[in-house]
């Protein structure tokens, strides 16, 4: 099962019925507030009930602080007190928090069992007190307000709940045409590129270990300058283009492709020519992202026009119609009324259709365009409700211009921080939220396990996404891409 995070997670159950461990299993050592813990560190160890109002008093601090930043709390604690655990409920709701309450419901017998194993049992009467309180409180929690109320009634099944996900290298390929068993196609997006001495080996080795971990494709950024969301301006983006070329030299089964040429940077026609090259080169398997661009910066320093908002769009269908025109069979005169071309002639050809995917998700013109022209629209959203709209759109705009919604796939760019267990996540949360709250970064990137993308991954087959362009910050080598295998099979 999975609860919803970040969240307020309140445990409730006797001593001995498993909640230490059930939160152990599942939480990093610091998400979790334990008031037997806190007694160890204000008193002289976990069973100083001397200590317990001091205890208790740091325990509501921590709460309170935590709930504030919106970061995931664990409160260990019998539970059993419906004061403070309304108390908490009520500081998670305005936080703006969900609420989830656990009721260990591990038999009697068992908990009595355990604690007369323990080094410092709880006295036989006070754990048959703690028993009958859990039991009649059980109907209350119904009733006060939690976003969920969990049952944990078989303790030592729910245990090996996989907190990580074993990678191997090599092990894990998905099938031949490299859709996940979560649905959806996996491509690697490159933006960052700490090569080091030897970029071509750098290039060929993350590109070797992309094929290798099962990814569907490499896609490459293309800017001129390194984007603020992703480095620093004086850290190295390669062109693009120049680059596949590179990397059609390798022997993988990757599809090469831009995500996303602006049509600023190169009249359409010259785009038409390197994409029909890379896919003489690569045995087709090329395709183009286009957008009308975006970063002005960009545009100046180099000396680029940057037009106004909506000349760039008018240019991005031109630029669509250009390329098809460019890319079809024969080499006649084309004039559809916005494009007009005296010949096509165009070799070498393509070796086989070339995707065009729009990127962008402006509603009234690029969604628009992409259901026109594109055969697939890039959205910069993985977040369902944003998305669940924007596919509305898209198929809106798709009747209205009398396309076949089946023939405009839907791609999603998703920029996840992605860890080994939850440890690994928050370590690389706190390593590249730079001053964004943690909350908000972790929020924002998704972060999370494995386990927990692959999850995402198969509610975003469920709304239509075919293909998923991931890119990550903690891109630095192959390692690290083989580290993702667990992604797309
Ligand atoms: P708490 O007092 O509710 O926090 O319980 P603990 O988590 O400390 O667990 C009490 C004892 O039961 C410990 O010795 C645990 O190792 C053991 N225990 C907890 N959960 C399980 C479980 O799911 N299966 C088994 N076999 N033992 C468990
Ligand atoms: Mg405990």
């Amino acid at each position: 099962m999975r609860l919803p995070d970040p969240a307020l997670v309140v445990l409730v159950g006797a001593s001995g019925s498993g909640k230490s461990t059930w939160a152990g299993a599942r939480f990093r050592a610091p998400e979790i507030v334990s008031s037997d813990a806190l007694r160890g560190i204000a008193g002289s160890g976990p069973h100083d009930l001397d200590a317990s109002e001091d205890a208790f008093g740091l325990l509501e601090t921590i709460v309170a602080a935590r709930l504030g930043r919106g970061l995931t709390t664990v409160v260990d604690t019998l539970g059993t007190d419906t004061v403070r655990r309304r108390g908490w409920l009520a500081a998670a709701r305005s936080a703006g928090l969900p609420a989830v309450v656990v009721v260990m419901e591990t038999p009697d017998a068992e908990c009595r069992r355990r604690n007369a194993t323990r080094d410092r049992p709880v006295p036989a009467p006070v754990l048959a007190s703690q028993l009958a309180t859990v039991r009649t409180l059980r109907p209350d929690l119904e009733g006060e307000g939690w976003d969920v109320v969990v049952a944990v009634t078989d303790a030592a099944a729910a245990l090996p709940d996989p907190v990580a996900e074993p990678v191997t290298r090599s092990g894990r390929r998905p099938a031949p045409d490299r859709v996940g068993s979560h649905g959806v196609r996996v491509v690697l997006q490159v933006s960052r590129f700490p090569w080091g001495e030897d970029p071509l080996a750098w290039l060929g080795e993350v590109t070797r270990a992309a094929d290798g971990a099962g990814f569907a494709g490499v896609a490459l950024m293309d800017h001129l300058i390194q984007i603020p969301t992703v480095g620093r301006a004086w850290e190295p983006i390669p062109e693009p283009w120049v680059t596949l070329g590179a990397l059609a030299a390798l022997d993988t089964e990757l599809e090469l492709g831009t995500l996303c040429t602006p049509v600023t940077f190169r009249p359409a026609g010259i785009t038409a020519k390197a994409a029909a090259t890379l896919s003489a080169l690569t045995g087709g398997r090329c395709f183009v992202g286009i957008g009308a661009g975006w970063w002005e910066r960009e545009h100046a320093a180099f000396g680029l026009p940057f037009p106004p908002d909506r000349d760039r769009l008018d240019e991005l269908e031109r630029a669509i119609l250009t390329l098809r025109a460019l890319w079809a069979a024969g080499t006649k005169a084309y004039d559809d009324g916005e494009v007009v071309l005296p010949e096509t002639t165009c070799y070498p050809r393509p070796a086989a259709s070339i995707p065009v995917i729009v990127g962008g998700s402006g509603e009234r013109r690029t969604l628009r365009i992409a259901a026109r022209l594109g055969d697939a629209c890039n959205l910069r959203t993985t977040d369902t409700e944003q998305l669940r709209h924007k596919v509305a759109v898209l198929r809106d705009h798709c009747a209205a211009v009398g396309r076949d919604p089946a023939d405009v796939a839907v791609t999603v760019l998703d920029l996840p921080v992605v860890g080994r267990d939850r440890d690994d996540v928050w370590a690389r949360v706190e390593r590249h939220r730079g001053r964004t709250p943690a909350a908000a970064y972790a929020a924002r990137t998704r972060a999370g396990t494995l386990a927990d993308h692959r999850a995402r991954y198969a509610e975003l087959a469920e709304l239509g996404v075919s293909t998923v362009f991931m890119a990550t910050p903690d891109l630095d080598g192959p390692d690290a891409v083989a580290d993702l295998a667990g992604l797309t099979a």
